[in-house]
């Protein structure tokens, strides 16, 4: 199997490296995977991510994984869709590299990713897939220790769009 899989299924089930919190600024919890992945981490996990200051759109923070399943949670916020002649593209596209670049330094082997902003944030799917493909590969061949990044999908909607970009390569 190559490097980047796709899954359909509940993110806080995984039990990788690192699973990545599609999350807002403030760090302090939200709906969506974020609301999961806090209900499943516990409590402990807010009160680190109150230590971290918040964290600005595209960048990344790590946390612990407390009770999941995961050792590791990556938090890094996706743009809120406007458009998309608001920056929303580079945006996206700093969340997947800012969250592998920490995983390579943290040496950490297995990823999952959420379908980041498209969710609440309204980015569309078929936009988004496209970018966190392209990202995620250039990232896989900048960090050679990232060993395998799994697009973790709620919906089998979004996991065929993810099927078939990398169908496309
Ligand atoms: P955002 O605010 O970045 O749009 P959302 O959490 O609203 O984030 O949605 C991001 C994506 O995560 C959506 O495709 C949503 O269906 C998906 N999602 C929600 N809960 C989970 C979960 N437990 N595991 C995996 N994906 C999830």
């Amino acid at each position: 199997m190559g490097r980047m899989q796709v899954q359909q299924g509940d993110i806080t089930r995984l039990a990788v490296d690192a699973i990545v919190n599609a999350a807002n600024r403030s760090l302090l919890g939200g709906g969506g995977v974020d609301g999961a992945i806090h209900r499943a981490a516990g409590p402990e996990l807010l009160a680190a991510c109150k230590t971290l200051g918040g964290c600005e759109t595209g960048e990344a923070k790590l946390t612990r994984g407390y009770r999941l399943p995961a050792a590791y949670v990556i938090h890094t916020v996706g743009p809120v869709w406007h458009g998309g002649d608001q920056g929303e593209p580079e945006l996206l596209a700093n969340c997947y590299r800012n969250s592998l670049a920490l995983a390579a330094e943290k040496k950490l082997k297995r990823i999952a990713f959420p379908a980041i902003s498209c969710g609440v944030y309204g980015y569309p799917a078929d936009k988004a897939v496209t970018i966190a493909v392209r990202e995620v590969a250039q990232a896989l061949q900048a960090h050679e220790g990232v060993e395998t990044v799994i697009f973790c999908c709620f919906g089998q909607e979004m996991a065929e769009l993810y099927r078939a970009a990398l169908a496309q390569g």
